[in-house]
C-alpha cells in the first residue's frame, strides 16, 4: 500500500479545527464515518483532484455531483471568466434568468413555472410550505435514508452526513411531529400512513435515493407513489436536486415517466456554483410571492454567474451524448465490481443507476436504508483508505454516491477497476 504525504493537509486540518466548527463547512468533508483527517485540496482538473500535499486522485466525489462535466472544465470557466466583467449580482432582473426559467420547463415534464434558489435546502424548505399552503394540510411523508437538505422538518430519519446518528438536536417536537418517515420502497407503508392521516400536504422522495448509498426505487414504486398521492389529493415532490439533469436530460421524471406535483432542483443547474431551484405545475407555483401568499425570497438567488455556468453546463448536456458515454462507463465501472465480487466470493452488492454507484458490503441486496445502515460500515472505511492510497478518492462515507462524470475515460475506470481488485479481497 503506498504511504501517502499529508502533512500539509494536517496541518491545516489542525488550524481549521480551532476555528471551523469539525474543522469542516459541512460534516460529511470531516471524515468522521471513515477516519482519519480530511485531505485539503488545491486544484481539480476533469476527472481528477489535487491535493495541498501534491498527491493526484481519481475523484469520484465529484463536488457531491454538480460537476457532470468534471472539474474545470473549459468551456464553464470560460463562460463564467466572461460575464465576471460585466459584474457579480444586481438585485434585479437579468434575461439569463428567463434563458434558465425556460431551459428547465422545457426539460422537466413537471414544471411549468421555477423558482430559484441558493441551495437544495432552500429549494425542499419552500417546495414543503408551498404544498402545505396550496392543500391546507400540515404533514408531510418522506423516506428514512432519504435526505433532502437540513431544515427542520426534514431531519428526521435523514440519511447523508445524518446517517446512523440520532435525530439532529434542536428540532422542536412540534415540527418533528409534522413529518412521517416511512421505508423507502414501502407503497404499503405509504397507503397505510394516508389511509389514517387525512392531514398529508405531500410526499416527498428521492426518485433515486443518494444518501443512502445509492438506492434504486423498485419497479413500480415511483408510479404507486403517484397513483396513491393522487387518490388522497395529495401532492407528489420529487426531490431532483441529484437527480436532475443526471439521470438523462429531464431528469428522474422524463427516466421513469412518473410526472410529480412539485420538483427540487440543485447541483448541476449551478455548474459548481451553490444553487438551487423548484417548480411545478403553474396553479401551484402561482401561490409564491409576490403572486400569490406564500413568502419566499433571496438577495442572491438567480445570481447571473451561477447561471451562467449552470446553463453553459447544460447546454453541452442537451443532444444526450454525453449520457451515453456516461452511461458506457458507469456500467463497465459496476459490471467490474459486481464480477469481481462475485468470483471472488465478497459480500458486497453493488448498486447504481446512469452515472450514480454504490458498493454495500453486505449479501443483501440493498433496498432500503434498513439494508444500507446494516452493511459492513467498518469495511467501507477499509476499502476507502485502501483505494485513496491507490490514488482513488471515494467518498468518505458509505451514504454518499460514486458520481462519474463526462471527463471520467475508460483508462480512468480501468485504473479504478484494478485498484478495487488489489484491495477488496484484502479488505
Ligand atoms: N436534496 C438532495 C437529494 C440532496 O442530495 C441534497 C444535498 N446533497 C439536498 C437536497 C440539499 O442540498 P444543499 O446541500 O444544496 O442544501
Amino acid at each position: 500500500m503506498r504511504q501517502l504525504r499529508n502533512s500539509r493537509s494536517h496541518a491545516l486540518f489542525e488550524r481549521a479545527v480551532k476555528v471551523i466548527p469539525g474543522g469542516v463547512n459541512s460534516p460529511v468533508r470531516a471524515w468522521k464515518s471513515v477516519g482519519g483527517n480530511p485531505l485539503f485540496i488545491e486544484r481539480a482538473c476533469g476527472s481528477k483532484i489535487f491535493d495541498v500535499d501534491g498527491n493526484e486522485y481519481i475523484d469520484y466525489v465529484m463536488s457531491y455531483g454538480p460537476l457532470i462535466l468534471g472539474h474545470a472544465h473549459p468551456g464553464v470557466i470560460k463562460a463564467v471568466e466572461g460575464v465576471l466583467e460585466y459584474g457579480v449580482s444586481f438585485g434585479s432582473c437579468t434575461e439569463i434568468e428567463v434563458d434558465m426559467a425556460e431551459t428547465i420547463v422545457s426539460a422537466f415534464s413537471g414544471i411549468e413555472k421555477v423558482r430559484m434558489v441558493n441551495s437544495g435546502t432552500e429549494a425542499v424548505m419552500s417546495a414543503l410550505r408551498l404544498a402545505r399552503a396550496f392543500t391546507g394540510k400540515n404533514k408531510v411523508i418522506k423516506f428514512d435514508g432519504c435526505y433532502h437538505g437540513h431544515s427542520d422538518s426534514m431531519l428526521v430519519e435523514a440519511g447523508s452526513a445524518l446517517a446512523g446518528k440520532p435525530d439532529c438536536l434542536g428540532v422542536s417536537e412540534a415540527l418533528a411531529g409534522d413529518t412521517i418517515s416511512l421505508g423507502y420502497n414501502n407503497l404499503e407503508a405509504v397507503e397505510k400512513a394516508l389511509r389514517g392521516d387525512d392531514d398529508v400536504a405531500c410526499v416527498i422522495v428521492e426518485p433515486v435515493a443518494g444518501n443512502m448509498g445509492v438506492v434504486v426505487p423498485d419497479l413500480g414504486f415511483l408510479k404507486g407513489l403517484r397513483e396513491i398521492t393522487e387518490e388522497n389529493d395529495v401532492l407528489l415532490v420529487f426531490d431532483e436536486v441529484i437527480t436532475g439533469f443526471r439521470l438523462c436530460y429531464g431528469g428522474a421524471q422524463d427516466y421513469f415517466k412518473v410526472k410529480p406535483d412539485l420538483t427540487c432542483l440543485g447541483k448541476i443547474i449551478g455548474g459548481g456554483f451553490p444553487v438551487g431551484a423548484f417548480g411545478g405545475r403553474a396553479d401551484l407555483m402561482d401561490y409564491i410571492a409576490p403572486e400569490g401568499g406564500v413568502f419566499q425570497a433571496g438577495t442572491l438567488s438567480g445570481n447571473p454567474v451561477t447561471l451562467t455556468a449552470g446553463l453553459t453546463t447544460i447546454d453541452s448536456l442537451k443532444d444526450g451524448r454525453c449520457y451515453k458515454g456516461l452511461r458506457k462507463n458507469s456500467s463497465l465501472l459496476r459490471g467490474f465490481f459486481s464480477e469481481f465480487v462475485q468470483d471472488n466470493n465478497i459480500e458486497a452488492c453493488v448498486c447504481g443507476v446512469e452515472s450514480m454507484t454504490s458498493v454495500f458490503f453486505t449479501s443483501r441486496r440493498v433496498c432500503d436504508y434498513e439494508r444500507a445502515r446494516s452493511s459492513d460500515l467498518e469495511r467501507y472505511a477499509s476499502f476507502f483508505h485502501n483505494m485513496l492510497s491507490e490514488g482513488i478518492y471515494l467518498p468518505p462515507s458509505q451514504f454518499e454516491s460514486l458520481f462519474l462524470s463526462t471527463a471520467h475515460s475508460k483508462e480512468d475506470v480501468e485504473k479504478t477497476v484494478d485498484a478495487f481488485s488489489k484491495q477488496a479481497k484484502g479488505g
